[in-house]
């Protein structure tokens, strides 16, 4: 059995101006130790994804379908057990962590607070624990520096102190999202090979808009567009033989490929457009794209691409 198996996951969001529908009918399975890279444009739903496994949405929100962890379906879990799950069992390291750090607590007492609300652990055990993460995270003179607020901490520094955070209670699944997003290339890469240090013995889901940063940390990578997966395959096959029309137009858009933006902007989740929610900027489309909807087809070797192009 996968470490997590989502079926059929729907998530739902009302709004002022209608109801987003960020995640339409996803299955995605993750094993013990896999790396699972999630990429798409901004606003595609990624993001809506990982916080709909964790709950941690609105509670207007309405999530249907199954997330099942570790033979648990999380959606059936009262929000005492879920509270349980959460950053002890399957932990978040958000984008932003200028505002997901406490500017008025000190960085260490953030850090041994989730320790302890976790682990039942004394205070004075809790700040050791605490020190020790900055250590492992390779922030330098760590007792110094616990002491400080997040203000006196850099962009990657801060990134650092998140990604101690999330690994405070040993979790087995990481949710990463965008931990790389706004860092300068030389930073970004250092927390990308921190990363991949730190989740070598657990499985993680890693969602991002950058394929460069996927590509060298995740072992598949899963295409999200309007909502819906598109693509899924091994990493390298994602890059040697994009398959649907929108993985070959993001990877055109790469700065190494050609920096050719796919035309268009992405719709709205509100009403997405009918058929293939690709169609309106598919150099490819025919008439059926346009109203009937294409289901994911297995091309080969675990390679998955909703696309009429393979039917
Ligand atoms: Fe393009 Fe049609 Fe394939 Fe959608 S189903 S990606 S519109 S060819």
């Amino acid at each position: 059995m996968s470490l997590l198996q989502i079926t059929n996951l729907r998530t739902w969001i009302p709004t002022r101006d209608g109801i987003v529908k960020a995640v339409n009918a996803v299955d995605l399975e993750i094993e013990d130790n896999e790396k699972l890279g999630l990429i798409g444009e901004t606003g595609c739903g990624k993001s809506i994804l990982g916080m709909s496994i964790t709950r941690l949405l609105q509670p207007s929100t309405k999530i249907a379908g199954e997330i099942v962890y570790k033979g648990k379906d999380l959606l059936r879990l009262n929000e005492e057990e879920m509270r349980k799950i959460r950053g002890k069992e399957i932990a978040m390291i958000l984008q932003n962590p200028t505002t997901s750090l406490n500017p008025v607590l000190k960085v260490g007492d953030q850090i041994a607070e989730a320790i302890r609300l976790h682990q039942g652990l004394d205070k004075r055990t809790a700040r050791k624990e605490a020190i020790e993460m900055l250590e492992s995270v390779k922030i330098p003179l760590p007792e110094k520096r616990a002491n400080e607020y997040p203000h006196e901490f850099s962009g990657g520094m801060k990134e650092r102190v998140m990604i101690a955070m999330g690994l405070a209670c040993d979790p087995s699944l990481i949710i990463a999202d965008e931990p790389t997003k706004g860092l300068d290339i030389t930073i970004k890469m250092q927390i990308v090979k921190l990363m991949k240090e730190v989740t070598k013995q657990r499985s993680m889901l890693f969602i991002t808009h950058d394929l460069g940063v996927a590509a060298k940390i995740c072992d598949n990578i899963a295409v999200m567009y309007a909502g819906e997966l598109v693509e899924y395959a091994k990493t390298d096959e994602i890059f040697k033989k994009p398959m649907h029309p929108y993985t070959q137009g993001f990877l055109n858009s790469l700065p190494n490929m050609g920096l050719k933006p796919i035309r268009g902007l992405s719709p709205s989740l509100i009403d997405p457009p009918s058929g293939c929610r690709f169609h309106p900027r598919c150099d490819y489309a025919e008439e059926r794209c346009k109203n009937r909807h294409p289901e994911m087809l297995i091309i080969g070797n675990g390679h998955y691409v909703r696309c009429f192009l393979y039917d």
